[in-house]
C-alpha cells in the first residue's frame, strides 16, 4: 500500500503542495486531476522520490521513499514513472528500448516479454523502427511499455495518453489499464482528460490551491460535483441559483407536434420553467449543445436538434 502522510513541498519558498495525505491500496487505479499548474506532476515526482519533501513521509509498504538527499540513485525497483517527457534512446529500435532493462541472460524470455508489451501498447508494426523516427504518440507508447517491462508494483503515469491521437486513444487506454488490473499493478494517473478517469479509475483525487479538495469514486464526484471545478472536469455545466447542472440535466420544453396548443401537463411544466433566448447551436455528435442567454449570461443545454438563433425558449431543471 502507498501511504502519503501530510507532505508539503515547494520548488522555492512558494509552496506547491501543502499537507497532502492519502493512501492507495494494492492494484488500485487512482486518478489525480486538477488544472494545469495545480501540482499533479510535482506530486508524482515526490512519490517517485525525485525531490526531497519539506515535510511529511511517503511509504510503499514498509519502504520509505527518500529523495536525492538520502538516496544516491533516484527511484526504486517496485515503482516506475512515465514522465511527460519520456526519456527514450532515440538511436535504437522500439523493441530494444523496451527490452533495455530486461535480463540478457534469458534471450527467449526477453523476446517473449518484449513482444507481449509491444502488443499492450499496440506497436506491433513498429517493433524494428528506431525511436527517433516515431511520432510523439508512438514514443509515449514505447515509454509506457518500457515502464511495464520489469513488472513494477506501482506505476506513476503523467498524462499518459496526451500525445496519442483520438483514433487510438480509447483502445490503448483499455489495453493498458486492463493489463495493469490483470497484473495487480497499482497506478496513479495524473490527467486533465476525463476519459482517462471514467471507466478506469477506482478513485479520483482533485488538487486545487495546494490541497486535496475532493477524493471519492468518479461516480460519486460525477453525480454530486460539489464545486464548479469538479463539474467542469466531467462535462459542460451551468450554475443556476448556486446549483450545478450539467447540460444534459436541463431540458428545453417543447410542444408536442400534433397539437397547436400546450397540453395540460405541458402547461404545468411551463409554469415552473425559465425563459431564455437561443444564441447558438453546436453539433456534438449524438446531440446538440444549445447556448442560451439567461439573465444576461450564457447557459448550455443539451438538445436533440439545432434551434434557430434568437428563438425564445423555455427550459426546466430536469433532475
Ligand atoms: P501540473 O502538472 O498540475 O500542471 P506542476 O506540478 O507541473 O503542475 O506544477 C505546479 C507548480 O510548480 C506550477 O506553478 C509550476 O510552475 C511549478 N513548477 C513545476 N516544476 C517546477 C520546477 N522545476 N521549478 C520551479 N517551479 C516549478
Ligand atoms: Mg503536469
Amino acid at each position: 500500500m502507498l501511504q502519503v502522510k501530510n507532505i508539503s513541498f515547494g520548488y522555492n519558498k512558494n509552496r506547491v503542495l501543502e499537507n497532502i495525505t492519502f493512501n492507495l491500496k494494492k492494484s488500485k487505479n487512482l486518478a489525480i486531476i486538477g488544472e494545469s499548474g495545480s501540482g499533479k506532476s510535482t506530486l508524482l515526482k515526490l512519490i517517485y522520490g525525485e525531490y526531497d519533501l519539506d515535510q511529511g513521509d511517503i511509504f510503499w509498504k514498509d519502504t520509505q521513499i527518500l529523495g536525492p538527499k538520502h538516496n544516491l540513485v533516484i527511484g526504486y525497483d517496485f515503482m516506475k514513472y512515465v514522465s511527460q517527457e519520456f526519456d527514450l534512446m532515440p538511436f535504437i529500435t522500439v523493441e530494444e528500448n523496451i527490452g533495455k532493462y530486461l535480463s540478457r541472460f534469458y534471450p527467449e524470455e526477453k523476446q517473449k516479454r518484449t513482444t507481449e508489451l509491444i502488443k499492450v501498447v499496440e506497436l506491433q508494426d513498429f517493433s524494428k523502427t528506431k525511436v527517433k523516427n516515431l511520432s510523439g504518440g508512438q514514443k509515449q507508447r514505447v515509454a509506457l511499455a518500457r515502464a511495464l517491462a520489469k513488472q513494477p508494483e506501482i506505476l506513476l503515469l503523467d498524462e499518459p495518453f496526451s500525445h496519442i491521437d483520438n483514433f487510438k486513444k480509447q483502445s490503448l487506454r483499455r489495453s493498458v489499464f486492463s493489463y495493469l488490473k490483470e497484473n495487480n499493478i497499482a497506478c496513479i494517473v495524473a490527467t486533465h482528460d476525463n476519459n482517462d478517469v471514467l471507466g478506469f479509475a477506482d478513485e479520483m483525487l482533485v488538487l486545487d490551491q495546494k490541497n486535496i479538495i475532493a477524493k471519492d469514486t468518479p461516480q460519486n464526484l460525477y453525480n454530486n460535483p460539489k464545486l464548479p471545478l469538479i463539474a467542469s472536469f466531467f462535462d459542460e455545466f451551468n450554475e443556476i441559483d448556486g446549483k450545478i447542472y450539467y447540460a444534459h440535466q436541463l431540458q428545453i420544453v417543447e410542444k408536442s407536434d400534433t397539437s397547436t396548443s400546450w397540453s395540460v401537463s405541458e402547461a404545468e411544466l411551463l409554469s415552473s420553467s425559465l425563459k431564455g433566448v437561443v444564441k447558438n447551436s453546436y453539433f456534438n455528435g449524438e446531440s446538440w449543445l444549445i447556448e442560451v442567454e439567461y439573465i444576461s449570461k450564457s447557459i448550455f443545454i443539451q438538445h436533440h436538434s439545432e434551434i434557430e438563433k434568437q428563438t425564445k425558449i423555455q427550459f426546466l431543471m430536469n433532475i
